[in-house]
């Protein structure tokens, strides 16, 4: 049940019993006044007969008396709601009646009895003929100023309550209607403030509430008033400001963190394929490459050669020149080869002063070419030192293979460039070998 319902409800039901308790009051109020007054005028009109009714009582003039009853009821007595007037006599006889057939009956109903022997006016609700009467007695009295007058009989009235009852019925009909307007007024009224100042507000606060728990943060709740619930969506609002800041905030530094956290991987990637002396790739990632680029080879299918270098007799270089000075030389290798291969090329340090350099989508031949271009390279640079070396010079031997002509995996295939690369060193070294051909058996000079 909505927030709405529950307090149209209650207030419904409150406004339903507070208007039924004042409308009984009203009722029970009015039925009284009603029947005070149904009493007075039977009274009054008692009084009156009872002046009439003592003369013919005292001179025993019974008929004239019935006869002036039995005029009277054909008068219009509706009016006055009279049903019926009667006078009894002092024995109980009825001496005169509106219903001419009780004339000279004995009136033995309760209440006429009690009249009978009462001095005073009586006055009782009673049921005659079916229906609610009202029964008025009046003593038929001679009075005589200074004297106790004579009792001559009792005249009585019954006076019909029907119209009573039926004005009651009407005012209770009067009271439903307007209750029931003013409740349906009332629940309109409480429904409009209800909407304007309670749901309204909720709804609002509802609605930002749950699109900041989806995620939006930037939602706040509208604030149109000055009441609790404007506090509480001001409140709440104030949170979500916090919980936003605070968010970017952190979302800020995560973001940081990430790039650090970029950066260091990038940095230790690199560590981890590097070779730390030259620059060149390591001898790890060397492996890797090969066996991708073997497999790439396959798939195409082109050629894929690798060129197997050694430095020329580098113990003595070291031996002369110490291993500092040889650091400084394989450093200066690494330049020149690492400057003369194209980008797509893959320039390792091998171990040692041993390098190789695996080159994808590259022919037996234009290997042997590019492995001579770095051989001139070598020769022809001006190492320091270098004089100490045999014919005085640095030089590099060089081994190549190609795959698949030479080899059927990357195994094979730095099997095969270091087979030639040693024959390289055989024949007498600063030379370019590529290995053996499987077809022919012959090996070429570069
Ligand atoms: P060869 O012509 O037959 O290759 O003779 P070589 O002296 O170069 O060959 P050998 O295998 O006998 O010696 C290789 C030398 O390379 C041994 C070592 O002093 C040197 N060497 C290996 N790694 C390094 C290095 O990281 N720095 C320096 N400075 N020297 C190294
Ligand atoms: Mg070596
Ligand atoms: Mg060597």
């Amino acid at each position: 049940m909505s927030l709405r319902t529950k307090i149209l409800v209650y207030g419904v039901g409150i406004a339903m019993v507070a208007l039924a308790v004042l409308g009984t009051l009203l009722i029970q109020a009015h039925k009284d006044t009603y029947v005070e007054e149904a009493e007075l005028r039977a009274r009054t009109f008692l009084a009156v007969l009872a002046v009439e009714t003592t003369g013919y009582l005292a001179s025993n003039q019974i008929e004239v008396l019935d006869g002036v009853l039995s005029t009277l009821m054909e008068r219009n007595m509706e009016l006055l709601d009279i049903q019926f007037v009667a006078v009894v006599d002092p024995d109980g006889h009825v001496v005169g009646h509106t219903e001419q057939w009780r004339y000279g009956a004995l009136a033995d109903d309760p209440f006429s009895v009690e009249a009978g022997d009462a001095r005073q006016s009586l006055v009782r609700v009673t049921t005659r003929n079916g229906k609610d009467t009202l029964m008025v007695s009046e003593p038929v009295v001679s009075s005589v100023p200074g004297q106790r007058g004579i009792r001559w009989g009792t005249a009585i009235a019954g006076i019909g309550l029907d119209r009573v009852q039926s004005n009651l019925s009407d005012l209770i009909f009067k009271a439903m209607a307007t209750t029931l307007l003013v409740i349906v007024l009332t629940a309109m009224l409480a429904a409009l403030f209800l909407s304007r100042h309670v749901v309204r507000p909720v709804k609002s606060l509802t609605t930002a509430a749950s699109g900041f728990a989806a995620g939006d943060l930037s939602t706040r709740a509208k604030v149109t008033s000055r009441d609790e619930l404007a506090e509480l969506s001001l409140t709440f609002n104030n949170m979500a400001e916090h919980i936003q800041a605070n968010t970017v905030r952190l979302e800020d530094e995560v973001r940081e963190r990430n790039r650090e956290l970029e950066s260091a991987n990038e940095r230790l990637k690199e560590l981890a394929t590097t070779d730390g002396l030259t620059g060149l790739y390591n001898f790890r990632h060397f492996e890797d490459v090969l066996q991708m680029e073997i497999r790439r080879s396959q798939r195409i299918p082109v050629p894929l050669s690798l060129l197997m270098i050694d430095v020329d007799h580098f113990k003595q270089f070291n031996d002369e020149h110490g291993h500092p000075e040889g650091d400084k030389v394989l450093r200066i290798l690494a330049t020149l080869i690492r400057e003369r291969v194209r980008a797509t090329d893959i320039p390792c340090r091998y171990g040692g002063e041993e390098f190789t350099v695996i080159l994808p989508g590259t022919s037996r031949t234009d290997a042997s070419m590019l492995a001579e271009i770095l051989r001139d390279r070598v020769e022809k640079h001006p190492f320091a030192g270098e004089e100490d070396q045999p014919k005085g010079r640095l030089t590099i031997s060089i081994g190549v293979a190609t795959f698949p002509d030479q080899a059927v995996d990357e195994i094979e295939l730095v099997r095969e460039a270091d087979k030639a690369m040693y024959e390289a060193k055989k024949a007498g070294r600063n030379r370019v070998k590529t290995a053996r051909s499987k077809r022919t058996g012959e090996s070429h000079e570069g």
